[in-house]
């Protein structure tokens, strides 16, 4: 099989040592790419947010597969380009990555669906949002309703800077706050049928205890030791079939990867947000524990045969990955640095560059990410920390509280 995959980020180095890994695939090539992605894959150039450009080089390549990893080529209808020349892609169509693109869209869709979720407002000036503020009370969730790479909502206390966030975005959907534990579901679907991948947790704030702005994400690690049993089972139930059924029924079925956000309340699990696409760092761990090839699985999701897919298939113990992020991430990330540390196994490209003397630069606010496997999650946590320590980047910052709690028992849903 000839796989083309599309993006630059450390989810597609994930991806591609997933892909570059089963035995099915004879040519992985990749579109951007990056550096740490350069020894698994033939790189190309792509304007990959062009449907028209990805598609032709699907067809130039000859792609017998097509992964589409970041939200915003899907958005733009890169998975329907690539269809329509008779090549399957793996990633929704455009219609129904809104999902991830619209928050009010998605919101509609659990509505209809019946789908736990947080009630929300969409406001689209100060007046309603204030209202809507009023309606829920502190802590105050805003969220920009557009695309915003992961760092469109803000949760605070603080009434002024709800208001604005609210302002500055102009639409946005505010809603009651969700209290527990956050976990990240990962469903590959065909549209009709549908495979969870293990549970995952990752960690959006900056800074250690979950403190300071929302992030693209510091770290993850899976599985979930606190996790109560049947808890996928049921959102496979109560969330993802009814969230396809809804989709089916509008005539934009969603096959490609469902991601739910969920938040474990009192009240049972509520969905955060859905997004259209593998999230970011939890991609890091859940396919370092995944044994089933992985062409095989999106391949089969893309061309409507998942039902006769066999059961997934999962390694023992744990994964843990740890983000590097360049001095001044989220607000305002220093690239250009240079990198030492970065060629060795378990070290994840996410924004890097090989500048023209041969060195590795920094190239965006996440760096890298160290990810390592373990018996169990003490042990994949030391061995993503060695990882970790083993960079030089001048300035960089990571969390240094990744899997923790969940490491020291600390986690509780709440009853
Ligand atoms: P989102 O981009 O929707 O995933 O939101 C980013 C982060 O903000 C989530 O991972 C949560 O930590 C937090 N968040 C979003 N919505 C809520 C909510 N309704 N209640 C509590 N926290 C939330």
């Amino acid at each position: 099989m000839r796989v083309l995959l599309v993006g630059g980020g450390g989810r597609e180095h994930a991806l591609a040592l997933g892909l570059a890994d089963d035995p099915a695939v004879d040519q992985l090539i990749v579109a951007p790419g990056n550096p740490g992605i350069a020894s698994l894959a033939e790189l190309r150039e792509v304007a990959a947010n062009d449907p028209a450009a990805v598609a032709a080089l699907a067809v130039e390549v000859q792609a017998d597969l097509v992964v589409i990893g970041p939200e915003a080529p899907l958005v733009a209808g890169a998975a329907d380009a690539v269809r329509a020349k008779g090549i399957p892609a793996f990633g929704p169509s455009a219609e129904a990555a809104r999902l991830e693109g619209s928050k009010t869209f998605a919101k509609e869709i659990m509505t209809a669906a019946g789908v736990p979720t947080a009630r929300a407002h969409t406001c689209t000036d100060a007046e309603s949002a204030g209202r809507a503020l009023d309606d829920f009370g502190p802590p105050y969730v805003v969220k920009n309703d557009g695309l915003a790479a992961g760092k469109g909502v803000v949760v605070t206390d603080d009434r002024t800077i709800a208001e604005e966030h609210a302002r500055e975005c102009g639409r946005v959907v505010i809603e009651e706050y969700l209290a527990g534990p956050e976990v990240s579901l990962f469903v590959v679907t065909d549209g009709e049928a549908a495979l969870p991948l293990l549970p995952a947790q990752d960690f959006k704030r900056v800074g250690d205890g979950d403190t300071g702005p929302n992030t693209g994400g510091m770290g993850a690690y899976a599985p979930l030791p606190w996790a109560p049993p049947g808890l996928v089972d049921e959102v496979m139930r109560d969330v993802v079939h009814p969230t396809l059924a809804e989709m089916r029924r509008r005539g934009t079925p969603f096959a490609g990867l469902l991601y739910v956000g969920l938040a474990l309340t009192a009240a049972g699990p509520r969905v955060i947000e859905f997004n259209a696409r593998f999230g970011d760092p939890e991609t890091q761990v859940v396919l370092a524990l995944l044994e089933t090839p992985l062409a095989g699985l999106l391949h089969a999701a893309a061309t409507g045969t998942l039902a006769a897919h066999p059961p997934l298939r999962w390694r023992e113990g744990a994964a843990v990955t740890v983000v590097v992020a360049a001095e001044g991430y989220p607000a305002a990330p220093r690239t250009g640095d240079e990198i030492i540390g970065a060629d060795r196994a378990g070290v994840i490209h996410a924004g890097t560059r090989r500048a023209d003397d041969g060195t590795l630069r920094s190239a965006g606010g996440r760096v890298l990410c160290g990810t390592a496997t373990g018996h169990d999650l003490a042990a994949a946590r030391d061995a993503a920390y060695a990882l970790v320590r083993g960079i030089e980047l001048a300035g960089s910052h990571h969390r240094t509280d990744i899997a923790a709690a969940a490491v020291e028992g600390r986690i509780a849903v709440p009853d």
